[in-house]
């Protein structure tokens, strides 16, 4: 297990604002949601070799005590994973998981750290049949994958609609901003100057980042709807079904759940809080990705995957899930996707509004020497 590192020039979600520090070489802590963010880009990165040689490579989150998942992985995942008979990777997925499921770790780091060995055994499993992750789960072939640009972190509201209609020009038709991007929280405002800038047929997004309570998020999807909102995401604190639920019911917008999930339980109780689910394959690996993603598919729900930051190998494995999934369109990070898929070997290119996704075998991608320079193993 690695971890990988890799500084960046700007911050993700842009320069710290007022009261905004850093706590360590990690760690940033942002004001409107109190949050902590990395300052580099770091998440955990997991090599599986098995008996035969053939390798597959994972990838969790790291942001913060990447330790934390090599030990659990050091402690007991991973001398039961070579207890378990040669299976498909979901069972062994139900089997690491029931290990302590009746203890009640049923998410955060276990949950993450089962990701990691997830999306590694899909990919040894899927390059062992000679087939790309993708046909592994029923989809067979290349494909375009629509890609929303994520993210417009500048200053002012005329520069960030400058950099929306330049991502127009270049063949994106859709994005989604943070509700902390806006001047003064005020979205309606920035909602109309995108809105004028880029015309009525631009899909725009807002996320919430759980910063509302239901009263402030009906209100917000109220003022909003001259504007024509995609759709609305995390509107309160992640945890409070009962207010996701009561939201869901009465705004107009579009609602959006699911980053912070890690299995399809997260998702059970909240199936009539969204109508479109956002998995993020580096908290659910592949397994609950997919179990998310058809649960969804079968209440007609519409399926919009998240995209974390990392060096992006579970990005590739989500542009995958997500093709075979049948996804109306994934995230795309783009102030980290392209420097980080400088790493890979075999990134999908992002280009004119979509993902084009080979037909190469597993989840597609393996550190290049760059990429292996950038990871250090994970000592205990
Ligand atoms: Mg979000």
């Amino acid at each position: 297990m690695f971890v990988f590192e890799r500084g960046r020039g700007d911050i993700y979600l842009g320069t710290p604002g007022a009261n905004e520090f850093a706590l360590n070489a990690h760690h940033l802590v942002r004001r409107f949601n109190g949050t902590v963010y990395p300052t580099k880009d770091r998440s955990v990165v997991v090599k599986l070799t098995d008996r035969d040689g053939a390798v597959g490579w994972g990838e969790t989150y790291g942001l913060v005590a990447p330790k934390a998942v090599a030990a659990i992985v050091d402690d007991l995942l991973g001398p039961y994973l070579k207890t378990l008979a040669p299976s498909t990777p979901d069972t062994a997925w139900d089997a690491l998981y029931d290990l302590q499921r009746v203890r009640g770790y049923w998410g955060g780091y276990l949950a993450d750290t089962l990701a990691a060995l997830d999306i590694a055994l899909w990919d040894l499993y899927a390059r062992a049949r000679g087939e790309s992750l993708q046909a592994a789960l029923g989809r067979a072939g290349a494909g375009a994958l629509p890609a929303y640009v994520s993210g417009l972190p500048l200053k002012t509201t005329a520069e960030r609609v400058d950099l929306a209609a330049r991502w127009k020009d270049r063949g994106f038709d859709c994005l989604k901003l943070p509700l902390s991007a806006t001047e003064d929280g005020d979205a309606p405002r920035e909602f109309a100057a995108l809105r004028d800038r880029l015309g009525d047929d631009h899909k725009i997004a807002l996320d919430v980042h759980w910063t509302k309570d239901v009263a402030g998020m009906l209100a917000l999807d109220r003022d909003l709807a001259p504007y024509d909102p995609w759709f609305l995401e995390a509107p309160v604190k992640p945890e409070d079904i009962a207010a996701q639920v009561e939201i869901a019911r009465a705004v107009k917008a579009p609602m959006a759940l699911g980053e912070e999930w890690r299995t399809e339980w997260d998702y059970i109780p909240r199936a009539g809080a969204c109508t479109i689910v956002q998995p993020e394959m580096g908290h659910t690996g592949v397994t609950q990705f997919m179990r998310i993603a058809r649960r969804a598919e079968a209440i007609s729900s519409r399926i919009m995957p998240h995209a974390t930051i990392g060096l992006g190998i579970f990005m590739s494995a989500s542009l995958r899930a997500a093709h075979a999934a049948g996804a109306e369109s994934h995230e795309y990070q783009h102030t980290i996707y392209d420097r980080n898929a400088e790493l890979l070997d075999g990134a999908a290119p992002c280009a004119n509004g979509a993902f084009q996704i080979p037909d190469t075998p597993g989840h597609g991608v393996v550190p290049n020497a760059d990429g292996l320079a950038h990871l250090t193993e994970l000592k205990l």
